[in-house]
């Protein structure tokens, strides 16, 4: 069965971190390809600074213009109202009723997926990756799974990657105090956020 990758997130920008955790997900799990979606407006988010969608958007195309295996969708910035990802996973289960479909997420959002609308549901349609993320560790999670839920321990992948302490948050602290943020994104992106004035 063919496998794919749906990497979701706020992409408030798109940084290193989020494109080690896809690519090694892809590699390590075989997925033929990795599926990145923004949110709209997501529903966990209280930041009322996001950048618009049409931004994060042109982000992620920039980001990922070179890996083949990479493609994104715009269908949670085009819905109207919140970003529950049990809607998305509705449609894409719909579009893909043939494929194994895996959520990648770093290990802070893994540890949290309890709280999602509709969680249950949403672990009877897909699998979790969660790729190691400095400062959030899975081990208590994982144990909770193996202990409370054994019936899906099998859904929920724990993934070794070369940690990255690089976050959306902290770059965009770093434009605001005129601090350099080379290197931590790709260059395109960088580009992006300087000619577009975001995060000043
Ligand atoms: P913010 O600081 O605005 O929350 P972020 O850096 O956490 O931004 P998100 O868009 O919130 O990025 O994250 C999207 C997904 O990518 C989440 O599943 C998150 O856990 C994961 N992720 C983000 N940064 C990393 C990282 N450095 N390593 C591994 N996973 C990451
Ligand atoms: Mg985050």
């Amino acid at each position: 069965m063919e496998k794919i990758g749906i990497m979701g997130g706020t992409f408030d920008p798109i940084h290193y971190g989020h494109l080690v955790a896809a690519e090694m997900a892809r590699s390590e799990f075989n997925l033929s390809k990795v599926l990145f979606i923004p949110t709209g407006i997501p529903p966990h988010k209280d930041r009322l600074d996001i950048s618009v969608g049409k931004s994060r958007l042109e982000m992620v195309e920039r980001a990922i213009k070179d890996n083949p295996a990479f493609e994104c969708s715009a269908m949670e910035i085009e819905r109207q109202g919140p970003s529950y990802t049990v809607e998305t996973l509705r449609l894409l289960s719909k579009i893909w009723p043939e494929h194994e479909l895996y959520f990648i997420t770093g290990t802070d959002a893994l540890r949290e997926i309890f709280s999602w609308r509709e969680a249950e549901e949403i672990l009877t349609m897909i699998q979790f990756i969660g790729a190691a993320r400095p400062g959030f560790d899975a081990k208590d999670f994982l144990q909770c799974v193996r202990h409370d839920h054994p019936e899906i321990v099998d859904k929920i992948h724990y993934l070794e990657v070369p940690a990255l302490a690089i976050s959306s948050t902290d770059i965009r602290m770093r434009v605001k105090q005129q601090k350099p943020i080379r290197y931590l994104l790709p260059e395109a992106v960088r580009l992006f956020i300087e000619q577009k004035n975001l995060y000043r």
